[in-house]
């Protein structure tokens, strides 16, 4: 006999990341009858959380956390206390790639995920369902599983493990929760208990969610389906950039391929912006890990399937770069180049993976000087994730004016609004001349540059005469 609490009213979430932190904030707000406890291993992040200075930017997060917190939504750094209160337990640690293995092949690291597993066995007491927010590979709950039953010392306790995987996308992360697609809850279906344990998840998102945006499947379908919705996402941007490379070559325009293709409601309009390459912290690590696992399947050609995925965002990102160095009479050495926007995507401060790394580094090693501005990095980010030889040919500046003074060109990296409303007029008489635009979004108005005088380089678009 079991009973699961249809309710709950005790919730806690391990890892108050990208995920943790705005997920387990939109459920405080949306549940006011459930104590939310989000912790880590990270004092400094918890303090962060605790202070008027979040550690992440998230349009609207300050908001939805300023109204919950104290009140049912705590930061913290004593996990034992919270496993042990929490009926429900939200895992949303980091999965990275593994830096090591052999071939192309790079399984995600699952240390973090264990580690949280054994803390969450020491210190149970009562009976735990376990919810997978982190992106895992397909059958982790198995390992998961194996991972509670063995190290729990208090008999009787038990767990049932849930797969509800996070789709928001960082800059429209609020909204994403307020309003999404769709909620998966993957759980063992196939029995009562696991009937009975998603059941009272799809209660919890039932107090703001739609029912029928609730979905439930089994374990494995839920954790597959994350890593697949994140590989069609991102090849749909690589099948976009692998057009854009042949619209240059023809005189099409990506723009307006895109724009007739969209309209087939088979394929709809989102997603279909040509681009300097994805980035982000999912979407590669994704990719591989799905690749992984299809090589541990022996499925050799869905794995290499997916790779080219991966090596269409890599060649256009080296593209980028050698457009800049022949455009600008074959050498950069020496060259002040403007980089505006250094983050993955817009609205976010997050620049992991983003491609305005490779991009500056191919820059660098071709001898030029990269002026940087980005309205959310600080410099302290982009030392972290350049490294200090690098940022020996990079100045960060607070203000894009800096940047763009004496500059042979602009490059654009990330599509922030506000790039759009600079007075381009002005900038063109403070840069050399001939003065380059690279347009590595395609948000700027290529006409209105060409206009005043600027030489665009728009991606897959036909080249400024
Ligand atoms: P993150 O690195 O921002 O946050 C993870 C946090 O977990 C860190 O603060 C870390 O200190 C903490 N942590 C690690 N091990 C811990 C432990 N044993 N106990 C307590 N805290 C621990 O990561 P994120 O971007 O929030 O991503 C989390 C997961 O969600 C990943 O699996 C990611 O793939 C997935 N995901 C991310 C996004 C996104 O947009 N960032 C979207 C959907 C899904």
């Amino acid at each position: 006999l079991f009973i699961i609490t249809s309710s709950f009213n005790s919730v806690c979430c391990i890892g108050a990341g990208y995920v943790g932190g705005p997920t387990m904030a939109m459920i405080a707000l949306k549940c006011p009858h459930i104590e939310v406890t989000v912790v880590d291993l990270n004092q400094q992040r918890i303090d962060a959380w605790n202070s008027d200075n979040l550690p992440i930017y998230e349009p609207g997060l300050d908001e939805v956390v300023k109204a919950c917190r104290g009140k049912n939504l705590f930061f913290s750094t004593d996990c034992e206390a919270a496993i042990r209160a929490a009926q429900c337990i939200f895992v949303s640690v980091n999965t990275p790639t593994k830096k090591t293995g052999l071939g192309k092949g790079k399984a995600a690291d699952l240390t973090y995920w264990e580690s949280a597993a054994r803390n969450i066995a020491a210190w149970s007491t009562s009976d735990k369902i376990i919810v997978e927010k982190s992106t895992v590979p397909v059958r982790t709950a198995e390992a998961i599983e194996k991972v509670l039953l063995r190290n729990c010392p208090q008999e009787g306790v038990h767990f049932d493990i849930l797969s509800n995987p996070e789709f928001l996308a960082e800059g429209t992360a609020i909204d994403d929760l307020t309003m999404p697609d769709r909620v998966l809850i993957g759980g063992k279906i196939e029995n009562d208990r696991g009937t009975a344990a998603c059941a009272a998840l799809c209660e919890v998102y039932a107090n703001w969610v739609p029912k029928e945006r609730i979905l439930t499947a089994n374990l494995w379908s839920a954790e597959l389906s994350k890593l697949t919705a994140n590989a069609m996402l991102a090849q749909r941007i690589s099948s976009i950039n692998a057009i854009s490379a042949l619209c240059e070559c023809t005189g099409a325009d990506v723009s307006q391929v895109s724009f007739a293709i969209g309209k087939d409601s088979r394929i709809g309009p989102k997603f279909l912006n040509a681009s300097v390459g994805f980035g982000g912290s999912c979407f590669q690590k994704d990719i591989l890990n799905l690749a992984y696992i299809c090589e541990c399947h022996g499925l050799q050609e869905v794995a290499d399937y997916w790779y080219s995925v991966v090596g269409m965002n890599d060649y256009q990102k080296t593209r980028f770069v050698r457009r800049v160095v022949s455009a600008m009479f074959n050498t950069i050495r020496n060259k002040k180049i403007a980089m505006l926007g250094f983050a993955f995507k817009k609205d976010t401060g997050d620049t992991r993976e983003t491609p305005a790394i490779d991009v500056a580094h191919g820059m660098i090693e071709d001898g030029a000087k990269i002026a940087l501005f980005d309205p959310q990095v600080p410099e302290e980010q982009v030392r972290m994730d350049m490294g200090e030889e690098a940022m020996k040919s990079i100045t960060c500046y607070s203000k894009p004016t800096e940047a763009l003074k004496d500059a042979h060109a602009v490059t654009i990296m990330t599509e922030w609004d506000e790039f759009k409303t600079y007075d381009w007029r002005a900038i063109y008489e403070v840069m050399h001349k001939p003065a380059f635009v690279f347009d590595g979004r395609n948000i700027l108005d290529h006409a209105h540059l060409s206009e005043i005088g600027f030489i665009v380089y728009a991606l897959g678009k036909p080249i400024d005469p």
